[in-house]
């Protein structure tokens, strides 16, 4: 759509187009330029815009992406999003655009020191794990082949180690909150695997997840932040560490409401500054490093929803401490639309914690009823998996 993207590119291109751009700095956008090609993509574009300059344009909500026409001459790949802020969208990308996204979320690999042969393994939703034997997925990016093999967050994680210790990957993706539950629950060790650098995604990146994460692989993590809608937003850099944001791809305002963000290589179902809600920041200071994409601050990204308790009071997802209580392996914690409350749970012993746990949720959030259930994958949530989640609407606007 905006003759800017390097989708417009050969496919081939993209890995090494993608990469020159970074060391050479994106060059600032042509908003107007920008404006003109959404108004000419739908009337809906068309009246939202109006005369309107850039800042003039109404941010795009959430609810607002099921109104965008989707182009009926493109053959349409949809996803829906995971509904960390309450509730799902789905969103349309054409085959192109989705092979596009790739390329765009695996542009930090091109900084990697990694050999031209990469075996990869990602942990993605699901309970499912691949096997050692299976045959991997194959993708030549720029100038490497890499080799992935899946498992599923909620696998067994005695699978997932064996193919780990089999396969030797010398990188590790996926779902940041689902490595994290194979470390917890894991017996064995994995500082010998020889995995050298694991790239978490998916949510925000918990400093205590990255330290267990860097300790259990022995390993550089470098973290990635971007959402469904949109794609890959920005990535940790192995130079500097600071996270680069693909500004020449996703033209992205640090909007105190929260971040906007356009992506200039979708036109099959375009989003002109759509709110996604986190709060970051521009960096000050240039980052003294040779890849020259800005860097930006993360200080509030969506993970889990919060949940409010019978006086109306908003408690952040980061409050339960639940983990304090011997015996317990794992919990999640859903609110319904009716603001009760469903306590999920995996313990050595559910009939001995089962009252602690009760009591704990109930001084934590007084005033709802709770349910407790044995069985943290009982919970059934579209999309990727967090720990706390909730169906009332007070969810949906996370501040602290
Ligand atoms: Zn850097």
């Amino acid at each position: 759509m905006i003759p800017t993207s390097a989708i417009h590119a050969a496919p081939a291109h993209w890995g090494p187009t993608l990469k020159a751009r970074a060391l050479a700095g994106p060059a600032e956008p042509d908003r107007a330029a920008l404006l003109e090609a959404f108004r000419g993509h739908s009337d809906f574009y068309a009246r939202r815009i109006g005369g309107a300059d850039w800042s003039g344009v109404p941010p795009l909500e959430k609810a607002e992406v099921a109104d965008i026409p989707v182009d009926p001459a493109i053959e349409v790949q949809a996803t829906r999003t995971s509904g960390t802020t309450g509730y799902q969208v789905t969103i349309c990308n054409s085959t192109r655009e989705r092979e596009y996204r790739r390329a765009l979320l695996y542009r930090p690999q091109l900084f990697y020191a990694l050999p031209d042969q990469v075996t990869q393994v990602v942990f993605v939703d699901g309970d499912w794990c691949a096997s050692p034997s299976d045959s991997p997925k194959r993708f030549e990016y720029g100038g490497r082949v890499y080799q992935t093999w899946f498992c599923g967050v909620a696998a067994d994680p005695g699978a997932i180690w064996q193919l780990l210790i089999t396969l030797r990957p010398q990188l590790v993706r996926g779902i940041a909150s689902g490595i994290v539950r194979f470390i917890e629950s894991l017996s064995a060790p994995l500082k010998d695997v020889g995995v050298q650098i694991v790239g978490p995604g998916g949510e925000s990146l918990l400093p205590e997840w990255r330290a267990l994460i860097t300790d259990a692989f022995r390993a550089r993590v470098l973290d990635r932040y971007g959402s469904t809608e949109t794609g890959a937003l920005a990535w940790q850099c192995p130079h500097c560490d600071r996270y680069h944001a693909n500004v020449d791809e996703i033209f992205l305002e640090a909007d105190p409401d929260g971040l906007l963000a356009t992506p200039l290589f979708v036109s099959s179902q375009p989003l002109l500054r759509y709110r996604l809600g986190d709060v970051v920041q521009w960096d000050t200071t240039a980052a003294d490093c040779v890849v020259r994409l800005p860097t930006l601050s993360i200080s509030q990204a969506r993970r889990d929803d919060w949940i409010t308790d019978g006086q109306g009071r908003r408690l952040s997802p980061l409050g339960f401490q639940f983990e304090a209580l011997p015996g317990l392996k794992a919990w999640r914690l859903h609110q319904q639309a009716d603001g009760s409350l469903q306590l999920f749970f995996e313990a050595e012993s559910a009939d001995t914690l089962r009252d602690a746990l009760g009591a704990a949720l109930t001084a934590a959030v007084p005033g709802r009823p709770v349910e407790l259930i044995e069985g943290v994958w009982k919970l059934e949530r579209g999309g990727k998996f967090k720990r706390v989640s909730s169906d009332l609407p007070a969810a949906t606007n996370p501040s602290p």
